[in-house]
């Protein structure tokens, strides 16, 4: 008997919508949250499904706004809030991934508007109370209420179209929340069963979505396992893989979903030294060993390898395990600077994990 520990469960905040053509609800959506002018958020990419959603929003339209960029910077969303005031707006439903939602948070933890969200990757942002910005450059990480959203639409016809490879590196972001989750600090009985489903979602399901991408059952799956990867991410304290990935797309501009991919094998292998128990489950899911496992699965599906792929030089490697090492912050295993150079290493070659 493995009798649970004592532990404190705070909920799942905001509400979920899941389905496919979910997205018909939209404007009852804006409706059940007490709003009337919601400004819609997208990237200068998905500038049609925004207007999809403002023509479904109809007369609960206040307008768009299509410049959602990467990383969330702050001059961006003076725009955006400067549009969401203009058109007398009182929420936001943003429709895209994890920038076009941090655009949302932005502009909420501001203005103190509502947000509702309709993920079109898997990387997660929807369920967090987590908003990364960039001001000259320079990247910042917050946890505030007031950021998370208060509703979220999962449409698994929206993602029918995402591009393989951008699906395999999401969802490989995705199971990093989940993997990390499972580790945590502050995980309790129900975050690791919501990390466990969403690693075998995602275990059954992306291999099918890449064999057929407008497979609907799968992406359905793919999408469950986003969902649950997200709701982790918003309850558990991310440790080393986050914190590394942070360190390489904030401080040498590497891709978000890409550089997620490569390193968790890396970062999850190092860790299953110390929590092997907590992560047993993830090889036996995977077949072999947690860092082996989840490589093995990472190169079946296509997804990139190696950080030397995304363009890092060898001579970054120090810099970044000087960068990620200045500041002293939680992990199941301890490490030295010398343990982060070997996994970054390790990251940039390609290697395959032995733990
Ligand atoms: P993204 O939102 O930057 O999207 C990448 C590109 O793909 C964009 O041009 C977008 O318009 C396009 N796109 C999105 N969905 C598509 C679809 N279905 N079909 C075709 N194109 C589509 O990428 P992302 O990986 O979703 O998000 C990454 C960002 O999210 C990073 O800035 C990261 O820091 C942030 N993020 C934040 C949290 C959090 O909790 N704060 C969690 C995860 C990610």
């Amino acid at each position: 008997m493995n009798p649970p520990r004592n532990f404190t469960f705070v909920g799942i905040p905001a509400q979920v919508i899941f389905g496919s053509g979910t997205l018909g609800q939209v404007a009852d959506a804006v409706t059940s949250l007490g709003r009337s002018r919601a400004l819609v958020l997208s990237t200068p990419q998905q500038i049609d499904q925004a207007r999809d959603v403002a023509a479904r929003l109809g007369p609960l339209s206040a307008g768009i706004f299509a410049e959602a960029a990467m990383h969330t910077p702050v001059d961006v969303t003076h725009r955006a809030i400067a549009a969401f005031h203009a058109a007398e707006a009182d929420c936001t439903v943003a429709i895209g991934g994890g920038s076009t939602t941090g655009l949302g948070k932005a502009i909420a933890l501001r203005t103190g508007a509502d947000q509702l969200v309709i993920p079109t990757t898997y990387a997660g942002s929807e369920m967090t109370d987590i908003l990364g910005e960039t001001d000259e450059g320079e990247k910042t990480t917050r946890r505030d209420p007031a950021i998370r959203p208060e509703l979220v639409i999962y449409d698994v016809d929206l993602t029918l179209g995402l591009p393989v490879a951008m699906t395999v590196t999401s969802a490989l972001n995705a199971i990093a929340h989940a993997v990390e989750g499972l580790y945590a600090a502050d995980a309790n009985p129900i975050t690791d069963m919501m990390a466990l489903d969403a690693i075998r979602a995602f275990k059954t399901g992306l291999p099918e979505v890449v064999a057929n991408p407008s497979d609907h059952d799968a992406r359905a799956e793919v999408l469950y396992g986003a969902w649950l990867g997200s709701a982790v991410l918003g309850s558990c304290a991310m440790a080393l893989h986050h914190k590394l990935c942070h360190v390489l797309g904030g401080s040498f501009g590497l891709p978000h979903a890409e550089t997620h991919a490569i390193m968790l094998p890396h970062t999850a292998g190092f860790n299953a030294v110390t929590v092997s128990e907590k992560l047993r489950p993830v090889a036996e899911l995977m077949g072999g060993t947690v860092g082996g496992g989840l490589w093995d699965f990472a190169s079946s599906l296509g997804a990139p390898l190696r950080l030397a792929d995304l363009g890092l030089d060898e001579a970054d490697l120090d810099r970044a395990a000087d960068i990620a090492t200045r500041a002293p912050y939680a992990n199941p295993r301890s490490f030295t600077r010398a343990d982060i150079k070997t996994i970054l290493t390790d990251a940039w070659r390609g290697t395959r994990p032995v733990t």
